[in-house]
C-alpha cells in the first residue's frame, strides 16, 4: 500500500508539472487478491492493472505484479500508466472498453507518461527506459505497422512500439500536446482531426515518417 501511495503521488506530481493537468475526481483504488479486478475473467488472462473512470485496480496476485514488485521503477511506471488512464478519462479521450479507436495512442501515451514519471522522480535513467523498451521488443522486426494498431493493441512489444511513437510526437510537439489531443477529442473532434490539431502533422504523414525510423 505504501508503494502504491508513493507511486500515485509521483504520478500526480508529474501530470501536474509536465502536463499542467491532474486527476481531480475521487478515485477508488483497489488491490485485488482473491477477487480479480475484472470479475469472471478467465484465469490467466487478467491484466496486471486496469483503470476506468473513477477506479484503479491492481491484480497484486498476478504474475505481472510479482515481476513489478521486484523492480520499483517498473511498479511505479505501471501505477503511473494507470493513473494517466484516469486523467485521459477525465479529459475525455479514454475510449470505452468496446470502443476500438486510437488504441496505440491511448496506450503509448500512458506508457510514455508512466515511464517519464519514474525518470522525473529519479527512479530510473532515460537510457534505462529505452533499454527496457528494447527488451520488451519495441524494435522487433515482426511487429505490425503502427497504423495497424489503431483498433487494438496488446503485449509488451506493441506497447514499447507505441512508447516510441509517442516519444517522437512529444519530442516535436511537447508533452502538453497530449492534453491538447484529449481536449480536442472532448469537444467532439474525430481523432484524426484531433491528432493533427495537437501534433501539427496528419496521421498519414506521421505513420510514414515513423516507419522510416523502424528496422524492417
Ligand atoms: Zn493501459
Amino acid at each position: 500500500v505504501t508503494l502504491v501511495e508513493a507511486a500515485l503521488t509521483d504520478a500526480d506530481r508529474y501530470t501536474d508539472e509536465t502536463l499542467g493537468r491532474r486527476v481531480t475526481s475521487a478515485v477508488e483504488v483497489r488491490l485485488a487478491r482473491r477477487s480479480p479486478c475484472v470479475p469472471f475473467d478467465p484465469f490467466g488472462s487478467t491484466p496486471t492493472a486496469i483503470a476506468q473512470s473513477g477506479s484503479l485496480c491492481l491484480n497484486t496476485d498476478g504474475p505481472g505484479w510479482t515481476d513489478a514488485r521486484e523492480d520499483p521503477a517498473l511498479a511505479g511506471s505501471v501505477i503511473a500508466h494507470e493513473h494517466y488512464h484516469l486523467l485521459q478519462a477525465e479529459l475525455g479521450c479514454l475510449p470505452g472498453p468496446d470502443d476500438h479507436t486510437h488504441a496505440w495512442l491511448v496506450e503509448g501515451a500512458a506508457t510514455w507518461v508512466g515511464w517519464q514519471t519514474e525518470v522525473a522522480a529519479g527512479h530510473v535513467a532515460q537510457d534505462q527506459v529505452l533499454a527496457t523498451m528494447r527488451d520488451w521488443g519495441g524494435w522487433d522486426e515482426g511487429l505490425p505497422a503502427l497504423s495497424d494498431l489503431e483498433e487494438d493493441i496488446g503485449g509488451d512489444a506493441a506497447y514499447a512500439l507505441a512508447y516510441r511513437a509517442v516519444d517522437r510526437l512529444v519530442s516535436s510537439a511537447g508533452p502538453r500536446a497530449l492534453v491538447t489531443f484529449c481536449e480536442s477529442i472532448n469537444t467532439g473532434d474525430a481523432w484524426h482531426a484531433a491528432f493533427e490539431r495537437a501534433f501539427g502533422t496528419t496521421t498519414d504523414d506521421f505513420y510514414a515518417a515513423f516507419e522510416l525510423t523502424r528496422p524492417r
